[in-house]
């Protein structure tokens, strides 16, 4: 069983990226980072889910109790899935392929192939045809 990183997920992966694996249609902006929306967990009304992308951060009014909390918290609520299960989905779906969004890591020592002397190398692969 692979390990799950709690922490790793909630820094690297975002509200919007949520939203959108979940296929949330926001349905009104309270203000630049505040969604209300219907929650998917079909408790309430076309509002009851409100939605902070700076936090990273949901409340679902809908549910009783109400439900809030992280984004694993809201992928859990959502699907109706435990948190382990939550936390799984989003690190196997956002974090185990390479991000388009990150740079690909810089090759260290990446100098090393231009030590490589190819007349020496030439010479040598011709000595040993003769
Ligand atoms: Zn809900």
């Amino acid at each position: 069983m692979s390990k799950i990183d709690f922490s790793a997920i909630k820094a690297s992966v975002t509200m919007q990226q949520v939203m959108g694996l979940l296929q949330i249609q926001v349905t009104k902006w309270a203000s630049s980072d505040q969604a209300r929306c219907r929650c998917p967990c079909g408790a309430g009304d076309a509002h009851d889910l409100s939605i902070n992308a700076t936090k990273n951060s949901f409340q679902c009014f809908g549910s009783k109790p109400k439900a809030s909390g992280d984004i694993i918290t809201f992928v859990a609520h959502v699907k109706s899935i435990g948190l382990r299960d939550a936390a799984k989905l989003l690190q196997e779906h956002f974090m185990s392929k390479p991000s388009v969004d990150k740079p690909a890591p810089k090759i260290a020592n990446d100098n090393s192939a231009s030590d490589f002397n190819y007349g020496d190398a030439l010479e040598a692969f011709i000595a040993r045809l003769e």
